[in-house]
Parts: C-alpha cells; structure tokens; sequence
C-alpha cells in the first residue's frame, strides 16, 4: 500500500505517519527528516539546504525528486510507504507519478489532514523535538511520559526546529498556500483524495485514517 499524508506546517503528518508506519508496516519516508540529516552532514550541499530550510522555503524540485526517487528504489520500501512532505509542488506531483509508473507501482490513498490556521500555529510554536531520533512532542499537548526522557529513543537532549520560528512559519503557510494546495485538485479528480479533521485529537485523528486505510493485511 502506498499513501501520500497532507496537510500545512503543523497538521500533524510525522506523528501520524509514524503511528501508520507502525500499525500497518510500511516505511515512513518524510523529505524533511531526509533533509535534516542532508543538513547534519556538514556538506556544502548540507549548508545550503539549511539556510533554504531554516526560511521556510523549499528545497528546488530537482534534489528534492532525485532524493525522493533513490529512497523509494530501496529494498525496505518494497512492501509499501506512507510519504509525509512529499510531493509538495506540482512538478514534484508529476515527477512521483512518473516514479510509481516507472516501477509498475499504484497511489492506494492521499490523505489530507485538515486544521485551522489558529491551531496550526499554537502547535507549531509548542513544538519540540528529539535530537536523537526525532520523535514529535509538544509543550502543552503532548509531552513526554516521563519528565525530560523521549518516549521512543530514551535521549534526554531535545530541539526546537528553527523553521518554527514565528518568521519561518509565516513563510512555510505562504509556501503551502501557493505551492502545495494546487496538488490536491490532480488527487481530488482521480478519486483518491481524501479529507480527515485534523482539529480532533491525535488518537482519533489516527483512526479516521486507519477507517481509510483499512484492516491491516495478513503478513
Ligand atoms: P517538514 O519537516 O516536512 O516540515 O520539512 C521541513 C523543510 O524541509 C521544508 O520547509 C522544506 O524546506 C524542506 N522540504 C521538506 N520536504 C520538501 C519537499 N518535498 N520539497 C521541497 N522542500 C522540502
């Protein structure tokens, strides 16, 4: 099973990937986790995708593709992937469908996950992460089970994304806005498009979806 999840800066994509990922055993491939280890790198290429990210832009369309299109010809993605972030532009749209064709591959769902823009930045602004494995917390609704230890990884080191500065937020909604929202009208007409509320908490945000997806299938 392949799925597209969107939604704007904050809708809660990671999160519910990651849940998926788990649940039903396909691999969770986000552009933006891809891109943050690219930035760790120290690389000359690193630094220039920092500074691109840390304002809240986009990252051109040809690293982006060619990065995506090497990951999902990995053996572990095989079985199925959830993409969150990606395809955030038309031609990155384009380029997918090309990639899927190429490998004789289908887009079972694209799910859009849909919040008020109020609540988009009051998450944004609370919104912490582990510096190890980059697991998603936030300040006021959704800490960790014990004080200071990431659930997932057990590290006691945390970070707040530079991109979620009030400036770069700004920037990221114009970006969604523009370049990413005339994606959806593609998925909309193929009839596999479909809309949850984001606004619901993140549990029962999980199970619209899961209502979407369906039953996990016998291994
Ligand atoms: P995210 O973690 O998905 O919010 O992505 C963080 C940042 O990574 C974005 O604001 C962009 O600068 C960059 N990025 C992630 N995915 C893409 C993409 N599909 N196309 C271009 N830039 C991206």
């Amino acid at each position: 099973m392949n799925v597209i999840l969107l939604g704007p800066p904050g809708s809660g994509k990671g999160t519910q990937a990651k849940r998926l990922e788990e649940r039903y055993g396909i691999r969770h491939l986000a552009t933006g986790d891809m891109f943050r280890a690219v930035t760790a790198s120290g690389s000359e290429l690193g630094l220039r995708v920092k500074s691109i990210m840390d304002s809240g832009q986009l990252v051109p369309d040809d690293i982006t593709i060619e990065m995506l299109a090497a990951r999902i010809g990995e053996p572990d993605c095989r079985g199925g992937f959830i993409l969150d972030g990606f395809p955030r532009t038309v031609p990155q749209a384009e380029a997918l469908d090309a990639m899927l064709a190429q490998r004789h591959l289908g887009l079972n769902h694209v799910i859009l996950i849909e919040v008020d823009d109020a609540a988009l930045i009051d998450r944004l602004s609370g919104r912490f992460t582990c510096a190890r494995c980059g697991a998603s917390y936030h300040e006021r609704y959704n800490r960790p089970r014990f004080e200071g230890v990431c659930d997932v990884c057990g590290s006691r080191e945390f970070i707040h994304r530079l991109d979620d500065r009030p400036e770069a937020v700004a920037a990221r909604f114009q970006v969604y806005r523009r370049q990413t929202e005339p994606i959806l009208p593609s998925y909309r007409e193929r009839g596999i498009l479909r809309v949850v509320d984001g606004m619901a908490g993140i549990d029962e945000v999980t199970q619209q979806i899961e209502m979407i997806l369906g039953p996990v299938s016998p291994a």
